[in-house]
């Protein structure tokens, strides 16, 4: 029996990708669970990092130098009164400074009452360590040069990081520098993974002479992983509705299912029909894009899924650009949008106009003289030059010619 294919819903790319984000701002937010702040990298931050203290909690010294009264720098080189000395950590009150009279200080130490400015080491001379001393400064200074006031960057109360942000070594500085040694975190939503197809065998068997290893069930575990998600690798599917039918119900139990191959309009591609018979909603069964044209989107049993062609390229090449956005959001991270550099072509392209093309490539070179060429073979087949590119040169869907030297944006993998 030939399959029966959903009505076919074939969206430009930036309608279809307008439509995952539509659905994945519906999404609500996953459980929450409280880990160490050191185990915390790549997690979803689920609580707002409020600081706990003024920041800084002093006035802080940004150099090494003399803390001082900027006014007193009116005609130079100045002469004024050295009278002690603040190192980092140290207490500024036994100070209060009067016209004439400077305090040694160090970076990141408290700025001393009535001084209003601190002038470099570097623009001085001849001052010592001892009280009495005389400084010259060689240099003026206005009002709040190099003191940062306190509370200047928060005051106490004041929430420095909103929940959703991927922990990184920025938001972890911050939670640190707020004391927390414990972040609450969401949970990681666990993502189903049902590769399809008759020819596909397990890595740990032998293939037959025409038959292939399963590697989409592992690139794309790794990509969930990266994408903060929990793969649950379902065993592969035969291109045979029964146990087709039972694999995507057991897959609808996680929070996502993506299924690989037989998406396409081959005789034996059950995919879709088993989906609708299930009742699935679809949103698009297909993207104006290279790879990855007959990419499906929908939901089933109150959960979303793709049906990412099986083509490895395009499996991969669909994962980033639809599935990435609906799993960052299921594991309670704002979503990014898509982020395109842009660097020289290398050599010349020409392509059919009609779809928009994610071709893998290799950026290389710095500055000025980034620029980026084609992975030698262009078949959506090709794993290991797909595996020595690092990014995608995105090729528009209305032109035909790309010189050689004009700026393609690109998107890094
Ligand atoms: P399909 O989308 O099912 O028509 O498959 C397209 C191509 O991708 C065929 O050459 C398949 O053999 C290959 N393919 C499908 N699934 C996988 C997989 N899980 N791992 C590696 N290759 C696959
Ligand atoms: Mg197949």
């Amino acid at each position: 029996m030939a399959p029966m294919h959903a009505q076919e819903r074939v969206l430009s790319f930036e309608e279809a990708r307008r439509m995952v984000e539509e659905q994945a701002g519906t999404v609500r937010k996953p459980a929450t669970e409280a880990i160490a702040l050191d185990a915390s990298v790549g997690r979803i931050l689920a609580e707002a990092i409020v600081a706990d203290r003024d920041l800084p909690p002093f006035p802080r010294a940004m150099r090494d130098g003399y803390a001082l009264r900027a006014a007193d720098l009116s005609t130079l080189p100045a002469r004024l009164k050295v009278i002690g000395e603040i190192k980092a950590g140290g207490d500024p009150s036994p100070f209060h400074l009067r016209a004439g009279e400077a305090v040694g200080i160090m970076t990141g130490a408290p700025a001393p009452a009535g001084a209003d400015a601190v002038v470099m080491v570097e623009h001085t001379q001849g001052g010592g360590q001892s009280v009495g001393d005389v400084v010259e400064v060689l240099k003026g200074a206005a009002p709040g040069d190099n003191i940062v006031p306190a509370g200047a960057e928060a005051r106490r109360g004041a929430p420095l990081l909103a929940p959703g942000m991927r922990i990184d070594e920025g938001v972890i500085a911050v939670a640190a520098a707020a004391g927390k040694t414990n972040v609450t975190v969401y949970a990681r939503p666990k993502v189903a993974i049902l590769s399809t197809g008759d020819e596909l065998v397990n890595l740990d068997a032998a293939p037959g002479p025409n038959q292939i290893r399963n590697s989409n069930s592992h690139s794309l575990a790794a990509q969930v992983r990266k994408t903060g998600g929990e793969p649950v690798i379902l065993p592969i599917a035969p291109d045979e509705v029964t146990r087709l039918r039972a694999l995507i119900e057991q897959g609808l139990h996680s929070d996502l299912l993506l299924l690989s191959g037989g998406v396409s309009v081959g005789r034996y591609d059950f995919v879709e029909q088993v989906l609708e018979e299930l009742q699935a909603e679809f949103f698009f069964t297909g993207a104006m894009i290279q790879p990855g044209k007959p990419v499906v989107f929908g939901r089933a049993h109150g959960k979303y899924f793709f049906g990412l062609p099986g083509n490895p390229v395009s499996t991969m090449v669909t994962f980033e650009l639809f599935a990435r956005p609906m799993l960052e959001a299921l594991g309670g991270a704002t979503p990014r949008p898509l982020r395109f550099l842009h660097a020289k072509l290398k050599t010349p392209i020409t392509r059919k106009p009609g779809l928009k093309r994610f071709l893998p490539a290799t950026l290389s070179g710095e500055f000025e003289n980034a620029e980026v060429e084609l992975s030698p073979w262009q078949g959506s087949g090709d794993l290991a030059s797909t595996a020595r590119a690092n990014c995608y040169v995105v090729i528009a869907a209305d032109r035909e010619e790309f010189g050689a030297g004009e700026w393609m944006p690109i998107l890094l993998r």
